[in-house]
């Protein structure tokens, strides 16, 4: 198994991606942070700022992959039967590609919505 190390910038102490302790603290009702800290010297990283809305996107691009995944797992049953007509195929790719763009459109708002959330967070810690 491949080991990550992470390093702190404030003590530049090593942890291993492992062993980082990753925790949501509460910052306002409904807003949480996304934070580590460090084993060595305990300084707090900050990683990013979630709420209601993020968490709703967040879950609905975990359903859109399932979704995906599920096309492409019939399609692999189907194929082993040696069921899976063309027609079939190119309906699943069009499908899947569909559900895709969704997903690429949802991430780059969810960034935009967190880079907002970690600016406001960011400014209101000055
Ligand atoms: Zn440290």
């Amino acid at each position: 198994m491949k080991i990550n190390l992470i390093q702190c910038e404030s003590c530049k102490g090593l942890i291993s991606s492992a062993a980082v302790n990753i925790h949501d603290k509460q910052i306002k009702p409904g807003i949480q942070a996304r934070v580590w800290d460090c084993n060595h010297c305990k300084h707090e990283h900050f990683i990013m700022v979630m709420d209601k809305t993020s968490r709703r996107m967040m879950q609905e691009n975990k359903k859109d992959r399932q979704k995906i995944g599920n096309i492409n797992k019939r399609a692999q049953m189907l194929k082993g039967e040696n069921q899976l007509t063309e027609e079939q195929a190119m309906k699943n790719l069009s499908q899947v590609e569909k559900i895709q763009a969704r997903i690429d459109k949802r991430t780059k708002e969810l960034d935009e919505h967190s880079q907002r959330l970690a600016n406001e967070y960011q400014e209101a810690l000055r």
